[in-house]
Parts: structure tokens; sequence; C-alpha cells
């Protein structure tokens, strides 16, 4: 159990060390996993969408993958080192983290994952818009950039300095908003599977009026290609209102989105 893990000293430099090794296998292979799903699936379901995606030859640099592994690593290490001291703070008593369901109402365990996710959206958008000023943009987030075309390989590379400031939010959320462990797993998942689902470039949301909703108020393939091509709009990371309310939406967007399918 995930438990039993947290009941181990981190304090002891051995197993702080083991549970940063624990972290950064978890980490890699859930990116691994999700990366190497999305990439047989376009490959072998949605060949004519896969092939069209690497029609511009000039925007997909051959080594790209390669590059995107690279800094995905570095970024798991650094989030498997975040991820390791926040069980160390927490084991010193300086989170609000819950391991018994009944210590808050049952309704708490949703609303607390729909607090920690706004905290996120938040501190993201205005992170992002941040790392998009000319003084700051080189050193910081042009690595992530450096994929125009992106796949679900982009979602973790960034360079270290944009890796920890990335980090920060989860200790902070777990601090100051009481979540149950699961409810934490649950929304690193979300983040996870989200932010490969956002630099797929091939749009997955349905064509239906589920999808249409979706697909305004919840941020996809479409929507983050566009920050990727454009590079000042769309800075949102799970929901767009952050974008409505900035009037950083892109003004293609909406028509780009509901004729999805039809792009290319
Ligand atoms: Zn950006
Ligand atoms: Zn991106």
């Amino acid at each position: 159990m995930i438990e039993s893990l947290f009941k181990l000293d981190f304090t002891e430099p051995k197993i702080f060390l083991a549970v940063c090794l624990v972290m950064f296998v978890l980490i890699t292979s859930r990116y691994f996993i999700l990366g190497g799903i999305f990439h047989l699936y376009f490959y072998i379901w949605r060949k004519k969408e896969w092939e069209n995606r690497k029609l511009n030859k000039k925007d997909y640099p051959k080594n790209q993958f390669r590059k995107e592994v690279y800094w995905s690593m570095l970024t798991a290490l650094i989030f498997s080192i975040a991820g390791a001291i926040s069980g160390l703070i927490w084991q010193r008593g300086f989170t609000a983290i819950y391991l018994n369901i009944s210590d808050y109402p049952l309704w708490w365990f949703p609303v607390s994952i729909m607090i920690a996710m706004f905290i996120h959206e938040t501190y993201y958008y205005w992170l992002h818009r941040l790392m998009h000023h000319p003084k700051i943009y080189k050193q910081v987030h042009q690595i992530h950039h450096d994929s125009k075309i992106t796949s679900a390989w982009t979602a973790f590379s960034f360079h270290p300095i944009e890796g920890f400031l990335e980090a920060l939010i989860m200790p902070a959320i777990v601090i100051c908003v009481p979540m149950h462990l699961y409810a934490i797993i649950f929304h690193l998942s979300v983040m996870t599977i989200s932010a490969a689902i956002n630099h797929l470039d091939i749009e997955i949301y349905p064509r239906n009026v589920f999808g249409n909703l979706l697909g305004k108020h919840v941020i996809g393939a479409t929507h983050h290609s566009h920050h990727h091509k454009f590079y000042r709009y769309n800075f949102g990371l799970y929901f767009t209102f952050w974008d409505k309310w900035g009037k950083t939406e892109s003004p293609n967007f909406e028509r780009e989105f509901t004729t999805r399918g039809e792009r290319d």
C-alpha cells in the first residue's frame, strides 16, 4: 500500500533517495506508457492524420523525439524530488493531507480536487504568461516551444527551471488544502493524462454535443496546438476560462475546433 511507504523516515538520506527513485520510476513509466498508447493509437487507427502531421518536415525535425524524451526525463527527476520533499513535509506535520476518509465529509473529496485544480489552473495560467515575457522566455520556456508540432512526448519537455516552477505548486496546494491521499493521486493522474492529450496535435474530442461542450471549456489538442503555433494565445492548463477572461484565447480556435478532423 502507498500509505505504508510514508511510514518510513524520509529524513534518512538512503530512504529519501530510495523514495526519489521509486517516484522517478513511477513518473517515467506513466510517461512512456501514455506516450506509447497514443503513439500506437494514431499510428494504427488514425494513420492519415498521423501522416498529415508530419507533412511539414521543417517544423518536425528528426531529433525532436530524442530531445523531448531527454528534457522530460530531467522534468521527471525534478518532479520526483518535489514528491519526496512533499512526503517529508507531510511526515513533519506541515501539510493538510489526510488518510482516513471519515476525517472530512465525503463531499469534500471531489470538492478538494476541484479546488486543487482551480489553484493549479490559476498558478499555471499566470506563470505561463510570465514565462512568455521576452526577458524570461529564452532561458526558461523556449525548450518547450522548440516542439512546434507536438505529440504526447512533448507533454513534459521543459527546461529544468520551468520544471522546478511547475513542481512548486503541488507542495503548496497540499500545505493549504486538506486532501485525501487518493484525491492527490487522482489530481496528478488528471494532470498527466490532460498534458498528454493537450499535446497530441490531433483532436480526440468526439464530434457530438458532448464533445463540443467539452472543447469549449476543457483544453484539448486543438486549443493547445494553437499555443505552440501562434505563441500569444491559449495559456491555460486544464480549462479555457482564464483565456476567455484574459482575452488570450486564439480567435481561430472555435472555428478550427468545430471543423476538427477536416483540418487537413
Ligand atoms: Zn508557452
Ligand atoms: Zn505545450
